[in-house]
């Protein structure tokens, strides 16, 4: 079997692992990127937030990402009803990136590959990691090819970004069920023909259609746009008898009282995906020779989209303790990694959780808007969720709840 010998294996070329791999590369560590797919490839996820900025500034992928003209996010809309809360990322409480971009994501993961491959990295796609072997820390996977043909690559450190692929937890039985209730989601692309002029037309929005389920909507450059269903698993699934997720999306658009006109008659794009129970979480972040990043670790909810933004922020962060560790430092990976991790993790689940229990939806759609509440709330919608000098980030605990109780004695 052929033999290669490297310093990283990073495992997957999505937002995470291409993140870093960027980040090695630049400071001289040998690196291979293991793909198994062919890009570009479907993959869900299409609203940034600010913060996935900062990651792709210091990647070297910007300007390539820049130049494609993505649609940029400028904020969020949230809407129940007749009521509206829209978010303005300019406006927040927390320095950093005020705008990100909404994107098709096979389009803008193929331009960081390619970006990748530009750099002088070895990425090899159409190959999947079927074993690991770990003899200390050091490290054997065994890769296969399209052909079939078998690899054996010697690492020192593996970083596993393989997203639903899960290859360490499935390997190393380290999946552990999510805190978060059973939530699932269909969605698909449509060609936007009804598509308004000016912001409306472009606008990112979350249509709740009950408590816990809600529409998104999030219009690309292209002029194709996603819209997808988010709800407990028992109501996805109620959608349509059959199990079919056309009739199912069909179904659900069709609760939308704003957006029915513009998506009931469009054809979708491609077969609907349902994505069933999408919340995932691990018993352990790291270990001896490997670390865990993106979606192999911890996936929450796509409310508030942070899902790309904790996939790079965790491929960032591995990739840097992994070159001070190779270049002979000692890292502290509880502290260094799942502590810092798990900070940011736990303010967005609080707000995940508070978003089905309705508190959260208490506090953005109260009138009067409190400006000062809404600056606070709209940095951790940008994604700055280690920024304690934000109330709402270091007492998210309980300010969400106190608020949303305030609020609705002084209504009742
Ligand atoms: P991925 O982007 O999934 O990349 C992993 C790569 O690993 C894939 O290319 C895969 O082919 C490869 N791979 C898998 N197995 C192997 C193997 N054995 N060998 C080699 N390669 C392998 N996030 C947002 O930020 N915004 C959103 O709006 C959003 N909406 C979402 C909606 C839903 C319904 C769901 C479920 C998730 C959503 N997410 C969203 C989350 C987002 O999809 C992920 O957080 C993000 O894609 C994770 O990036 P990643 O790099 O970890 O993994």
């Amino acid at each position: 079997m052929l033999k290669e010998y490297i310093d990283v294996l990073v495992i997957g070329a999505g937002p995470s692992g291409c993140v870093s791999a960027s980040y090695l590369h630049k400071n001289s560590v040998k690196i291979k990127v293991v793909e198994k797919t062919k890009f570009p490839r479907l993959v869900v996820g299409e609203s940034l937030i600010p913060r996935v900025m900062d990651h792709f500034d210091e990647a070297g992928f910007f300007p390539a990402l820049d130049a494609m003209n993505f649609e940029k996010k400028l904020g969020a809309r949230f809407i129940r009803g007749n009521e509206v809360c829209i978010f303005d990322f300019s406006d927040k409480f927390s320095e950093g990136w005020d705008w990100t971009w909404q994107v098709p994501r096979a389009d803008f993961d193929n331009v960081m590959a390619q970006e990748v491959i530009k750099m002088g990295i070895d990425l090899e796609f159409e190959s999947e990691v079927i074993d690991v072997k770990f003899e200390d820390s050091n490290s054997i996977t065994t890769i296969k090819d399209k052909e079939g043909n078998l690899k054996e690559i010697h690492a020192k450190f593996i970083i596993d970004s393989s997203g639903y692929g899960r290859v360490l937890p499935r390997l190393l039985d380290l999946d552990t069920p999510s805190k978060l209730d059973p939530h699932s989601s269909i969605f698909t692309h449509v060609k936007d023909i009804n598509r308004p002029e000016g912001e409306e037309g472009t606008l990112i929005s979350f249509d709740i259609l009950e408590t816990e389920v809600w529409l998104w909507v999030i219009p690309f450059s292209n002029g194709n746009t996603s819209v997808g269903v988010v709800g407990p698993t028992s109501f996805i699934n109620s959608l349509s008898e059959n199990k079919d997720n056309v009739e199912a999306l069909k179904n659900a658009i069709q609760l939308s009282d704003y957006y029915v006109k513009r998506f009931g008659g469009v054809d979708f794009l491609f077969e609907p995906v349902k994505l069933e129970n999408y919340s995932r979480s691990v018993k352990k972040m790291y270990g001896d020779g490997f670390a865990l990043t993106g979606n192999s670790s911890e996936f929450l909810d796509p409310v508030f989209s942070s899902g790309v933004a904790f996939a790079t922020e965790s491929g960032m962060l591995a990739a840097k303790l992994i070159n001070r560790q190779l270049k002979g430092e000692t890292i502290d990976w509880e502290i260094e990694f799942t502590e810092y991790m798990k900070s940011g993790i736990g303010v967005f689940t609080t707000y995940v959780k508070e978003w089905y229990t309705g508190n959260l939806q208490t506090l953005f759609f109260h009138q009067p808007e409190n400006p000062d509440v809404k600056r606070k709330i709209c940095a951790v919608l940008a994604g700055y969720v280690w920024d304690n000098e934000n109330p709402f980030v270091k007492k998210h605990d309980n300010v969400i709840k106190n608020m949303a109780y305030m609020i609705q004695q002084e209504q009742s």
